[in-house]
């Protein structure tokens, strides 16, 4: 290719709506441009690493037996409906409707059309285990696109899904996947670490995420430094602590004290001057449309996903003042366990709390010295705080670090969520009937493209993976008008070429530092410079893009000395 006629426009300024350094570099180096909210156009260079990484994915889906497929975009209605999921979805799903005014969405994730697929033609265990891939955009409607490529509307994402007649067949199924997901970001040169995670809306109970650490990251990944637990912190256990020593704890006098404008636990805790952790928060919820109240620890905050689980409701919303004051008969800020006539539900840490200050349901009041079973009573203890940095393992005795995470992929059992409310079912081998046993496994592809920038890059721009790399090399001569080095260019670009590297020649009548800059910027992981001086002792430069070694090479030893520099699909 030469880089006169490549359709990659790079930027020296920084586009104003690009927060992050992969989004910025992504626009700076002519990778993409965006066409709406979270909706972008790939450019060649872009799309040439997306075809990359989506290589990588399909070759390690196949190594396990995956069969590529390629579903509609456009699903009906009537599918969503068997599984429930068309009135759930909610404003996340674009919906869109035909000329006959029938239902459709753009699909933003596949079960219900796989399933639907799978069980008019799976029949018999005999058939399986199956394994169905596509790599395909995904459309959902997010309320905050942001981030380019990291939180689109309109994604390509590799989704695999698995059909097995018994639980060992999902376990291999699932193993099989996790492992080829380490390969594949591997491939992709980033670090992903699995975490164990919350399955959300799509069902099933055991699921990994693949997290790449950056600050970047939406997650926070929470991990224990003595063993191998870590987990996302949506779904991180809190451990529930035993009561330490015998000694029976002074109870104070429960009492009343007026605390003017302190409605939050800062506000509080420092109005009374006492520890964030002896108070209680009342946090009043509408689940299902019944007002409960959930009990977390002045310094802890509430998992909703945890109290959602608990209650096995379908809607939790925080509830609004007129709610509160309906049930408290006091304005937000100040609710509180004593006289409330409501559920209560408590996280563990509230447990073993001893004269704790909680609200007193009245404008501006709050009690001390509440405490468990004789002030009030909890109809149910569990785990329902997030887990914080510092916690304690879950696993075993370390303290908790917390990083932030990007899930480049999930992989989640399913089970018989989808088989069982659409009727996939087939006959096991004594002829019974069984719905079939699923699993599904996602990775964003252009997110894992953005991830691997955000991993890889300088203040000069990119820095590619060979395995990933739009281009391996580009050629740039100083001056295209000397015609030794215009010769000497094109001569090499030739046989870069015919030995199979992919490889751009910079022909363009740039001066050589706005050449370098570009070079640097869209990151080609090898630079070959030609210039005068050099040429004349017979010699051209190799630049290495992570490292910027220079090395001088002779002539004719340049095309072997970069084959050999690709060779290991990275460049130590
Ligand atoms: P998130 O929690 O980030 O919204 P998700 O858990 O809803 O993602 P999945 O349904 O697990 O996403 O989709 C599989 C993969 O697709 C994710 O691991 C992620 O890499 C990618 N992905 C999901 N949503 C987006 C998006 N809006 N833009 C880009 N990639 C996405
Ligand atoms: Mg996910």
């Amino acid at each position: 290719m030469y880089m006169s006629q490549l359709y990659s426009p790079t930027l020296r300024e920084t586009p104003a709506d690009a927060e992050i350094v992969s989004h910025k570099l992504m626009l700076r180096a002519g990778l993409m441009r965006r066409s709406a909210a979270g909706v972008y156009a790939f450019l060649p260079l872009g799309l040439r690493v997306i075809r990359k990484v989506e290589q990588i994915i399909r070759e390690e889906m196949n190594a396990i037996g995956g069969q590529e497929v390629l579903l509609p975009i456009v699903q009906p209605a009537e599918l969503w409906e068997e599984s429930g999921r068309w009135a759930d979805y909610g404003d996340e799903m674009f919906r869109l409707r035909d000329r006959q005014g029938r239902q459709f969405c753009l699909g933003p994730t596949h079960e219900e059309i796989i399933t639907a697929l799978v069980r008019s033609e799976v029949r018999s265990y005999r058939q399986m285990p199956l394994r169905l891939y596509q790599i395909q955009n995904k459309y959902r409607d997010e309320m905050r696109p942001r981030f380019g490529l990291m939180r689109g509307r309109e994604f390509i994402m590799k989704d695999m899904y698995s059909f097995d007649s018994d639980n060992e067949g999902l376990d291999e199924s699932y193993w099989a996947a996790y492992k080829a997901y380490a390969r594949i970001f591997a491939r992709c040169g980033v670090e992903a670490h699995p975490v164990e995670a919350d399955s959300g809306a799509i069902g099933g109970d055991v699921t990994h995420e693949f997290m790449v650490l950056a600050d970047s990251g939406e997650d926070l990944v929470l991990f224990c430094p003595q063993c191998e637990y870590a987990a996302n912190v949506e779904r991180a256990e809190g451990v529930r602590i035993p009561r330490g020593g015998d000694e029976q704890p002074h109870l104070g006098e429960l009492a009343k004290v007026a605390t003017p404008g302190a409605r939050t636990i800062e506000q509080i805790s420092e109005f009374l001057n006492v520890k964030p952790e002896d108070c209680i928060k009342t946090l009043l919820y509408v689940a299902d449309g019944q007002v409960i109240a959930a009990l977390v620890r002045g310094d802890h905050n509430i998992n909703e996903i945890k109290l959602r689980k608990l209650l096995g409701c379908e809607t939790l919303e925080l509830a609004d003042d007129e709610t509160i004051f309906k049930a408290t008969g006091a304005p937000v800020g100040f609710a509180g366990p004593v006289a409330l006539s409501l559920p209560l539900y408590a996280d563990y840490a509230i447990e073993h709390m001893v004269n704790a200050v909680v609200g007193a349901n009245e404008l501006d009041q709050h009690m001390v010295n509440a405490n468990l079973d004789r002030d009030f009573k909890v109809k149910e203890f569990a785990d329902l705080r997030e887990v914080q940095p510092g916690d304690l393992c879950p696993r075993c005795e370390g303290r908790l670090e917390g990083a932030r995470g990007i899930e480049v992929g999930q992989v989640f059992k399913l089970g018989t969520k989808y088989s069982e409310a659409m009727g996939a079912t087939f006959l096991d081998e004594n002829g019974k009937e069984k719905p079939v046993i699923m699993g599904c496994y996602g990775i964003g592809v252009g997110r894992t493209a953005a991830a691997v920038i955000e991993k890889n890059h300088d203040e000069d721009g990119i820095i590619w993976p060979v395995s990933v790399a739009p281009y391996h090399v580009i050629v740039v001569p100083v001056s295209m008008k000397d015609e030794a080095q215009a010769k000497a260019s094109q001569n090499l670009y030739e046989e870069l070429k015919a030995a199979g590297v992919e490889v751009v020649l910079d022909d363009r009548n740039e001066r050589p530092g706005v050449k370098f800059k570009d070079a640097d910027l869209i990151g080609f992981p090898i630079r070959v410079t030609i210039g005068a001086k050099s040429l004349e002792q017979g010699a051209m430069e190799i630049i290495i893009r992570r490292t910027k070694e220079k090395l001088v090479v002779p002539i004719e030893d340049v095309a072997s000395t970069v084959k050999n520099l690709l060779k290991d699909g990275e460049i130590r």
